[in-house]
């Protein structure tokens, strides 16, 4: 198969890696994103369920920068994006506990978002890289599938260890002031289940129950929210729970998940049906100090994501525009 050609390839259609892909291309540059995913998003995540929709990565997002700010509210215009809640249950069956905290949601599900920053871009889904190979001032990425790339700037995008191993697998010597940050970084996994329930699940408006030091911190109520026609609820679990459980089989973590359910199910609410998705990488632990990290002494290659700008959606985006920048001025 012959290699596809372009100035950058940029591994991973989540938040960041799509929006470094936009900054690029808008600046006149050749893009090509590559993602494993049947569909782009990473953890912007939603799923169809009977006749609904679950969003079971991220739930909402906030904005704590101007700039994040700022392209919220463009996406509001556009009616894209829509105010979901100024704050939610911390514990209480009946009230919400909003503390002026504005909390944004997207129509029809988070990952229309994804679907509408990758519109215009070229991406290859369903492509999971294999190996980062250097072929002079180039670099050559091969998929599983049999797909190759070459690229002379290359966007790592995908959770810290699993950008690493591409890297390993292609013998690519980092400095090792690079190696031994991008080491550090952990991540927290996340059990998130989804319920669908026919009759009266009351959970407190504006739908949503958040706990931090609770074994479930969060459950959403997709229909309240306002995504989905049918009754879903989405639950996580926290990191000691997703750790206990990883291995367990799905019936176990559906029953011991739902009994956290019970105060919200009036007589008549049935259970339809459950699933469960696993996230290995579901919020960095450790971050590194920078939006971007550039790796010194080789072609241009960056890496971005949450990890780096911060873990949550507005920090994917802010690495996501910074790296873009970044190889920008490094191709100049
Ligand atoms: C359960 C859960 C709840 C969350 N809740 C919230 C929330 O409420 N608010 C909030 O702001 N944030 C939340 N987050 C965090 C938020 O989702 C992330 O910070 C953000 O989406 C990360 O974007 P990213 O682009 O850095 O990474 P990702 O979205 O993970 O994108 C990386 C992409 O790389 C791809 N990839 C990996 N390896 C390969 C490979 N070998 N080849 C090709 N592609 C590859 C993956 O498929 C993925 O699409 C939540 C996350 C989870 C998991």
């Amino acid at each position: 198969m012959e290699s596809k050609t372009t100035d950058v390839l940029v591994v991973g259609a989540g938040v960041a890696g799509l929006v470094a892909a936009c900054t690029l291309q808008s600046a006149g540059h050749d893009v090509i994103v590559v993602d494993k995913g049947r569909s782009v998003g990473g953890r912007l995540a939603t799923r169809r369920i009977g006749g609904g929709v679950a969003d079971h990565g991220a739930q909402y997002f906030t904005a704590r920068s101007n700039e994040f700010q700022a392209q919220i509210d463009r996406w509001i215009k556009e009616g894209l994006v829509y105010l979901w809640a100024m704050g939610f249950s911390t514990g209480s069956l009946t009230g919400n506990e909003a503390n002026g905290h504005p909390r944004y949601a997207v129509h029809g599900g988070m990952n229309r978002l994804a679907k509408h920053l990758a519109a215009g871009l070229n991406v290859d889904v369903d492509t999971k890289i294999q190996r980062v190979e250097r072929q002079g001032a180039r670099w050559l990425v091969s998929a599983e599938n049999g797909e190759r790339y070459e690229a002379n700037a290359l966007l790592l995008t995908p959770p810290v260890p699993q950008s690493l191993a591409l890297l390993d697998a292609g013998q690519i010597a980092l400095a090792d002031e690079d190696r031994h940050a991008l080491e550090s970084i952990t991540y927290s996994p996340c059990i998130a289940a989804m319920f669908r329930f026919t009759g009266d699940v009351k959970l407190p408006v504006p739908g949503g129950v958040q706990r931090p030091a609770h074994t479930i911190p969060w459950i959403a109520d997709n229909q309240q929210k306002g995504i989905s026609d049918e009754r879903i609820l989405t639950l996580h679990a926290d990191p000691d729970y997703s750790r206990r459980y990883w291995d367990a089989p799905e019936v176990e973590i559906v029953e011991t998940m739902q009994a956290y359910l019970q105060p919200y199910l009036k007589s008549d609410a049935r259970l339809v049906e459950a699933q469960i998705k696993r996230w290995r990488y579901s919020f960095p632990e450790t971050l590194y100090a920078k939006p971007v990290l550039l790796a010194a002494a080789l072609p241009v290659l960056a890496f971005a994501g949450d990890a780096f700008g911060g873990p949550r959606v507005e920090g994917a985006y802010l690495s996501g525009l910074a790296a873009g920048r970044t190889i920008l001025e490094a191709l100049s």
